[in-house]
């Protein structure tokens, strides 16, 4: 193989690689398991969109300082101090951390809701309201199964 060849083919594969990195990121939004330890309830929640019976979760009873991260993929989404009792039995959040989720319309059991998800790994985590009683005037009603808190030393 001559020389000039063995750089074009190194120059195609190069391309290659650096066309490959910005797909990847595109595609790391879609919804793919990080976890492994993922209960069965959990994937249910996260990959379809379903709901926890209300008044099971832990976290409700979570009042100390620190930070509710993503169970999938571990990204920082709600600080503590967003947290508010709003007495539905979901743990509610006034406001989650700048670029934690996006958001869609959600048209399920015949109802307008905007549902909303982790902006790192695209898991379901719940719907926002706008009947929240602080200043945000939102309402963040998430999953408790679909977040790991982690206390602030
Ligand atoms: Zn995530």
């Amino acid at each position: 193989m001559s020389l000039r060849r063995s750089f074009l083919k190194l120059l195609g594969l190069s391309c290659f690689f650096f066309i490959s990195i910005p797909y990847k990121f595109l595609n790391s939004a879609s919804k793919k398991i990080i976890n492994p330890k993922l209960s069965k309830a959990q994937k249910d929640i996260m990959f379809n969109q379903g709901t926890e019976k209300p008044f099971t979760s832990d976290l409700l009873k979570e009042d100390r300082e620190g930070f509710y991260h993503c169970a999938n993929c571990e990204a920082k989404l709600f600080s503590s101090t967003a947290k508010f009792d709003s007495g539905t039995g979901w743990p509610s959040f006034s406001e989650a951390l700048p670029g934690a989720f996006k958001t869609k319309i959600d048209y399920s059991f015949g109802m307008r809701r905007v549902e909303y998800h982790c902006a790192n790994c695209g898991v379901h985590h719940g719907h926002v309201f706008l009947d929240g009683p602080t200043t945000t005037g939102k309402r963040f009603c998430n999953n408790g199964l679909c977040l790991i808190f982690i206390p602030e030393n």
